[in-house]
């Protein structure tokens, strides 16, 4: 069985692995088919259930994903095993009880997984493998600054980051009410009646990110638009349907030196 788990074209340390999933295989049916990870989206929550046990058994046993209730804001969740234990101990499962659209750690064998369908996902790491972060963007997040939210958590001040899969300039129109809550000139491409505009997450997240205090940055855009893939979850193209992921996380580091 291939695995669900698509490999990502960016270079990461020693120890440290991402991946995102894509639409099918899996579980759900109707307009969730088939691997909707999302329990807030009005599938059937033991389809939903099927598919993040797929995903569990991508990842191994030692690896247990964290999921968390986005809500378009800008709260992190740093998150260690021992908390991680109990959390999902209380909600009886892997879903963090908690709002946030973020998640941090810097221990082994938590996969922290942010789920979209146009909105922009965003997994950060040092360049040592020390600390990890993925973060949940779509224009709330990044107006209300969930990416420098998530940059405060790193201890280290040189990174790489990745964006991935979200809703491209080529669909995504936005009206004055969007438009004026950002400074950033480039992310935006008037429709040509003053009122409408085509707007880049990619490049507000890459302006924000640089202006994000760091010594150094290295940023992989995916470039790829999910409304114009079908192999993506896309709430502007279909409305009501399912949420594909993307996900971080360490592993001990097996490479061994002289
Ligand atoms: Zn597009």
């Amino acid at each position: 069985m291939t695995s669900i788990l698509q490999p990502l074209n960016w270079l990461l340390p020693a120890g440290v692995h991402a991946a995102t999933t894509l639409r099918f295989p899996g579980s759900s049916e109707r307009e969730f088919a088939g691997l909707n990870l999302g329990t807030h989206v009005g599938d059937d929550l033991l389809a939903v259930e099927q598919n993040r046990q797929m995903l569990s058994a991508a990842l191994g046993e030692a690896v247990k994903p964290a999921y968390i209730n986005q809500v378009h804001g800008h709260d992190v969740i740093e998150l260690n095993s021992d908390d991680y234990q109990k959390l999902c101990l209380q909600a009886g499962d892997a879903n963090l009880p908690s709002d946030a659209d973020a998640l941090y750690t810097q221990d082994q064998n938590l996969a922290l997984v942010v789920q979209v369908a146009d909105c922009l996902p965003i997994l950060l790491s040092d360049k040592n493998g020390q600390e990890v972060a993925a973060v949940h963007a779509g224009w709330r997040g990044l107006a209300s600054g969930v990416i420098s939210q998530a940059l405060e958590k790193f201890e280290s001040k040189s990174l790489t980051a990745w964006l991935g899969p979200a809703i491209g300039p080529c669909h995504y129109q936005v009206d004055s009410g969007v438009y004026d809550r950002f400074e950033s000139a480039s992310a935006f491409k008037s429709c040509g009646d003053g009122a409408h505009w085509m707007m880049s997450l990619e490049t507000l997240a890459t302006e924000q990110l640089i202006e994000g205090g760091l010594d150094e940055v290295d940023i992989v855009a995916t470039n790829t638009c999910t409304y114009c893939h079908e192999r993506y979850f896309s709430y502007r193209r279909e409305g009501q349907t399912g949420r594909f992921a993307a996900l971080i996380w360490m592993t001990a580091n097996k490479t061994s030196e002289g």
